[in-house]
């Protein structure tokens, strides 16, 4: 008879171990922020991470709401381009609101989550 053995630690997929943020400080705060700067640093963390593709693939099956995953931003369950500061439109859109973009891997692209805005 083969002994049952709970598990009583939760493992840690293997790819999340190589993560470019696993370990940062502040981390958190920064994927989750709302500031336009600190969404664009996250980005361009992710832009560097060896695991982007699985982070997203992740994030998608688990129907993230919010956020920054696999360098793709995440609101309200949709990934967006760009998210707007706060308050009135500028006239002149200021260089340091552009997010950085990164593509969405093309055997993603056909997902609901992703919006076109
Ligand atoms: S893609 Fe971004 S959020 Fe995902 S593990 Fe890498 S650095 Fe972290």
């Amino acid at each position: 008879m083969v002994a049952m053995t709970i598990p009583t630690t939760i493992e840690t997929p293997n790819w999340e171990r190589l993560a470019a943020c696993a370990d940062l400080p502040g981390a958190t705060q920064l994927f989750f922020s709302d500031e336009l700067h600190e969404i664009a640093r996250a980005k361009n963390i992710c832009a560097t991470c060896p695991v982007m593709v699985e982070c997203l693939e992740t994030a998608l099956e688990r129907r993230e709401q919010w956020g920054i995953w696999g360098g793709q931003l995440f609101v309200a369950g949709k990934i967006v381009m760009n998210k707007r500061r706060r308050g009135r439109p500028s006239k002149h859109p200021r260089p340091e609101d552009q997010l950085p973009q990164i593509p969405v891997p093309e055997h993603l692209q056909h997902l609901p989550q992703l919006q076109t805005a």
